[in-house]
């Protein structure tokens, strides 16, 4: 039977490391790290995962900032806050809860942000030097898988890794992490001819092509580790992943559950980055 890969025991095991950094460095430097978290309208999802950051960052230590702007908020408002924030030495951190309403342009949001204070990994120059090999914030979702990974003692270096999907924030950085990592690298993605013997030939399979159950035990080789990135409610409202558990558990030799597995992990590394953040300085 698979090893199940438990991102709640993970993740825990991280915010826990982090709790005693932060007390740490408030003991020795009497100060404090702080994000600023801001969310323009009221998307009830946002709201969601915004709330769940805030909890995190009140668990370790960390002060947050809230920003809540209305809907009709103009992206020159909101460049003019994130400039502010960028200038403000009490603030390490910068998040900006996507998406964004249409008259916001994600990108030059992203753009406008300090790559120091870039704790989502998204700024063109947290992902240039990913790609380049120097340090730099990385997106917090593929970094929480390589975290998942390491600490299940699941060996990287020198393994045929998939990765289906080629998202900015998901797919591409975690092909580039496994790569750091001295995989053998496949992307796989939409206009992937015969995507069975791509995936049939993965050590360790990321899955995230946000389509629920897509991965039957026809795509896994016997005895592959298993990623599911992948979150939906199925038909009876059970939540579920990119990956069809009950099918492919059997046959794989590690898994992540859905929930339970890569979703924890997200706000886990954004509590790192922010910790890096408020670090480096
Ligand atoms: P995107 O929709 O941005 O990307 C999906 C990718 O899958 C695309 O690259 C697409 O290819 C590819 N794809 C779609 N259909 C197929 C197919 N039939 N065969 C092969 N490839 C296909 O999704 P994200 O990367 O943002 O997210 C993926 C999943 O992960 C979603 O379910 C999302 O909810 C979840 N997620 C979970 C997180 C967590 O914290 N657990 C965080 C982020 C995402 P193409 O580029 O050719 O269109």
């Amino acid at each position: 039977m698979a090893q199940i890969i438990d991102g709640k025991i993970i993740s825990a095991q991280i915010k826990e490391e982090l709790k005693q950094k932060v007390a740490e460095r408030k003991r020795t430097q009497g100060t404090e790290i702080c994000l600023a978290v801001i969310q323009v309208g009221s998307d009830p999802a946002s709201t969601v995962y915004v709330g769940n950051k805030k909890k995190a960052c009140a668990y370790i230590g960390i002060a947050s900032l809230a920003y809540e702007l209305p809907e009709e908020t103009t992206q020159e408002e909101l460049l003019e806050l994130i400039h502010e924030l960028n200038d403000n030495d009490k603030v390490h951190g910068i998040l900006v809860q996507l998406p964004l309403p249409g008259q916001i342009n994600e990108n030059a949001v992203i753009r406008a942000i300090d790559p120091k204070k870039d704790v989502d990994g998204f700024h063109l120059q947290s992902v240039g030097a990913l790609c380049i090999g120097q340090s730099g914030f990385v997106s917090c979702t593929p970094a929480g898988i390589i975290q998942l990974l390491k600490r299940s003692g699941i060996e990287i270096a020198g393994k045929e890794c998939v990765v289906v999907g080629r998202s900015n924030i998901v797919g591409k950085p975690m092909a580039l992490l496994l790569l750091r990592e001295n995989a053998t690298v496949t992307v796989a993605h939409s206009k992937t001819k015969d995507l069975r013997e791509v995936t049939g030939r993965a050590d360790i399979l990321v899955v995230a092509v946000g389509r629920p159950k897509m991965i039957t035990r026809e795509y896994v080789k016997e005895g592959a580790v298993v990623i599911d990135v992948g979150i939906h409610r199925d038909e009876n409202n059970k939540l579920c992943g990119d990956v069809d558990y009950d099918d492919v558990a059997p046959i794989c030799s590690a898994i992540t559950p859905v929930p339970g597995g890569v979703g924890p992990m997200t706000i886990a590394m954004l509590m790192h980055n922010c910790v890096e953040a408020g670090t480096v300085r």
